[in-house]
């Protein structure tokens, strides 16, 4: 478990102000110019020895996909940020946007820097109309201070950041339809390749991070990339932000350490399941677009990468939903597919035919009205939309149905009234 020494948000839950003066009392900007003067090489190694894999939800290394970026090919490079937290139960951003901007934008200064960029975008999720007003009178204040903008903290390198509010669409989260929709256009996913760091932001190479990926970004610097390895497990190192909600007594989001159990999670912070470790029927580990897990499972599995894809789910955005017996279940994940049937681009048809066709299943099955092999028949569907899409909604919508299947396939079979 994480000791509190470890914690990088220690102001997650706004118990000081987010202002400039408050976030240097926490170590914010703290020797940013010495930081940035190790050059883009040198920090582009040091975030990859600390093993940071992006908080976004896909996992990947991040100082990797830094160095997909050249820094001398001549072009212009841009920093994107992806603050569209949109994930069903996914409330992590939310908090540093309106507690501890500061982090991200000093985050924000020196991975610019690292991908030779001299340009940052911040995308915010519409519906964040109060973190977005937070985090622009941040950015305002850095400006002032000169930690921004001509030889930002004193560095030597010009750094500008740019706050954009989408309009509240699930897909504009995905990275290539948020780049579209920076543009000014109809906010869909584009084909990869070419990837965002050959052909990003206006055809230019463009790196897109996690608001969280960022914002941790300064700290693992100061600390050393062999302190934050030293936390949690080989492959999956780190602090994280968990959301916790659905049947706990205390809802939250808290920073503990990758690989903590799932039940210990649950029980030290948020109060534990409503009547009991028992009561509980199942959890969904990393947001609403990951399979499910029984209790069974969710009685020792560890709450890292590597532990949830062995049990066939993900820790995706690391929003845990709890869902105590008195859950429909079989009603709760056909909620799911209504969402990503609305939230469906329309653009290729697995996704758009699909996701309408599986909430169809779904409402029907969760009514009683269908036969038990409605149930192969839906896992077939889903197993054809998985993988055949431009995108990973397709994905997303499959995974909830096929994880209800997988551990819950008695309980759908006893509701057919038709056998
Ligand atoms: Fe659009 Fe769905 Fe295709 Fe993604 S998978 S591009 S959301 S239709």
């Amino acid at each position: 478990m994480l000791q509190e020494q470890d914690k990088i948000f220690t102001n997650l839950h706004g118990q000081n102000p987010w202002n400039l003066k408050d976030a240097k009392k926490r170590g914010d900007w703290d020797g940013t110019a010495d930081l940035i003067k190790q050059g883009q090489v040198e920090l582009v190694n040091q975030i990859k020895a600390s093993g940071l894999r992006g908080r976004g939800g896909a996992g990947f290394s991040t100082g990797t996909k830094w160095s997909f970026i050249r820094c001398d090919d001549g072009t212009p490079h841009y920093l994107v940020i992806n603050a569209d937290e949109s994930e069903p139960g996914t409330c992590k951003d939310r908090d540093i946007l309106r507690a501890e901007p500061h982090k991200l934008i000093e985050g924000a200064l020196i991975a610019g820097y690292a991908i030779n960029s001299h340009v940052g975008y911040i995308y915010v999720r519409g519906e964040y109309y109060r973190e977005a007003e937070i985090l622009q009178k941040a950015i305002d204040e850095a400006y002032e201070a000169k930690l921004l903008g001509k030889n930002a903290a004193e560095s030597g390198w010009d750094f500008d950041l740019y706050v954009h509010k989408g309009a509240g669409a699930y897909i504009c989260g995905e990275e290539s339809a948020l780049l579209e929709s920076l543009e000014g256009k109809k906010g869909q996913p584009r084909l990869k390749p070419p990837f965002p760091a050959q052909k990003g932001l206006y055809g230019c190479p463009t790196i897109i991070n996690n608001v969280e990926t960022i914002s941790v970004v300064p700290t693992i610097l100061r600390r050393g990339a062999i302190w934050f390895a030293s936390l949690g497990r080989p492959n999956n190192s780190g602090s994280k932000i968990f959301s916790i909600s659905g049947h706990v007594n205390h809802p939250c989001t808290v920073e503990e350490e990758m690989g903590i159990p799932l039940k210990t999670l649950i029980e030290k912070h948020a109060g534990g399941v409503i009547g009991g470790w028992d009561n509980l029927l199942a959890v969904i580990p990393g947001g609403s677009s990951v399979p499910l897990l029984p209790k069974s499972i969710c009685d020792t599995v560890l709450m890292d990468f590597d532990s949830l894809k062995e049990v066939k789910s993900g820790l995706g955005t690391a929003a845990v939903i709890v869902m105590d017996q008195s859950t429909d279940i079989i009603e709760a994940i056909a909620r799911l597919s209504k969402f990503y049937m609305h939230e469906s681009c329309g653009q290729c048809s697995p996704c758009r035919e699909g996701t309408g066709w599986m909430w169809r299943m779904m409402d029907k099955l969760a009514k009683g009205h269908g036969k038990s092999s409605d149930i192969d028949l839906l896992l077939n569907i889903s197993q054809e939309i998985e993988g055949h899409t431009i995108c990973a909604l397709g994905d997303a919508a499959a995974w909830p149905v096929q994880g209800l299947i997988r551990h819950f396939r008695s309980e759908i079979e006893k509701r057919q009234q038709h056998g």
